[in-house]
């Protein structure tokens, strides 16, 4: 059975921890702290990504959520309010992803203590760090290492019982414009505003929601050096998204098109660089993965949501290295914010499910 009040206690500790990303050490020591005290043998690597094993009979299977929260995250100061937890309006709360942490550490204690009653398989505990600014703590996991072929990453938007089974590829662009600096009184001719080739490249690209499965977009601009010189250089940051690589590999073209032309045109030249973040995973019904965690799902009483997302997680690294992690809701609403709050019935639910899970 979940201690519901022990479940809330581990949350509230987590979340007084300081734990921004690259300075997830304390936090990670108390779940290894934890860890150990239920007789496990947990391992932190130089990030402090924290792994662990409960030993158990049958098909291991993972479970990973991440230990960082974004700004402002220092100093939170969580308020238990009837049903809800908030933080006191300063800073975020962290619930994302702490709410996942200890889920996990709940449904270990109770693995732990009903074990000679009620046997488990083996649980395959992944505590990540520095998601939130690039995924690092899970590409730095070692996962060949790890023996489970599937498993749930408690880090989605929605409720518990919602399945993250469709998730993009996601690649950053960084563009540098090169025009020519001139004076821009005396002979503006002999310049070549780079800042001009950026602004009708970009009217003339399609940004936004490109279609059902793609979406583009620049954030961030950077160009000039003084009122009076014709802008030698712009730079771009941006990025693209798409459910089809197919389709993310002809936008990336059809932007560097937009840019190569008018830059051609006003005798600029272009740089563009593509990084990959993270590549697509996409799962169905039929998908082992997906059958076990609706099955323990029922067995909790949750309804049971597939979804698709535009956003990544720790998931997308291990799909992408063969292991079948499709995240779940946690129940967390408002993440981002400083009203981010999380309900206590849906803290519960994910422990749950996170025993269920071990006990199919
Ligand atoms: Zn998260």
């Amino acid at each position: 059975m979940i201690n519901s009040s022990r479940l809330v206690n581990t949350f509230l500790d987590l979340v007084r921890i300081d734990s921004p990303a690259g300075g997830e050490k304390d936090a990670a020591e108390f779940v290894a702290a934890y860890l150990r005290a239920l007789g496990l043998n947990p391992k932190t690597d130089k990030l402090h990504n924290v792994t662990a094993t409960l030993p158990g009979k049958g098909e291991p299977f993972l479970v990973n959520a991440h230990l960082d929260s974004v700004a402002p995250c220092l100093g939170v100061k969580p308020r238990v309010a009837g049903e809800m937890i908030r933080s006191d309006g300063t800073t975020v709360l962290g619930a994302d992803d702490r709410a996942g942490v200890a889920a996990i550490l709940e449904a270990l204690s109770v693995l732990s203590q009903d074990a000679p009653r009620a046997p488990h398989r083996p649980v395959e505990i992944v505590i990540t760090t520095q998601e939130e600014i690039g995924l690092f703590g899970a590409r730095a996991v070692d996962c060949a290492r790890l023996k489970s072929k599937i498993g749930v990453c408690l880090d989605a938007y929605g409720k518990v019982g919602t399945l993250v089974t469709q998730s993009p590829t996601h690649d950053t662009l960084d563009v540098k414009i090169t025009g020519k600096p001139a004076h821009s009184g005396i002979e503006p001719e002999k310049g070549v505003s780079a800042i001009v080739v950026a602004a009708q490249a970009l009217a003339a690209m399609p940004l936004g929601r490109v279609d059902a499965d793609t979406t583009a977009n620049f954030g961030i601009v950077h160009g000039g050096i003084a009122r009076n010189i014709v802008a030698p250089e712009c730079t771009l940051q941006g990025e693209v998204r798409s459910q089809r690589v197919t389709k993310l590999v002809r936008q990336e073209k059809t932007i560097l098109r937009a840019l190569a032309h008018v830059a051609k045109q006003h005798g600029a030249q272009v740089e563009m660089r593509v990084t990959r973040m993270y590549n697509q995973f996409r799962f169905t019904r039929r998908d082992e993965v997906v059958r076990q965690v609706s099955l323990a799902l029922g067995r909790i009483g949750c309804a049971v949501s597939l979804e698709a997302s535009g956003g990544g997680s720790d998931a997308n690294i291990f799909n992408a290295q063969g292991i079948a992690v499709v995240p779940v809701g946690v129940g967390f609403e408002k993440i981002h914010t400083t009203e981010e709050f999380m309900p206590i019935h849906e803290l519960v639910k994910s422990a749950q499910l996170v025993v269920e899970l071990a006990r199919l």
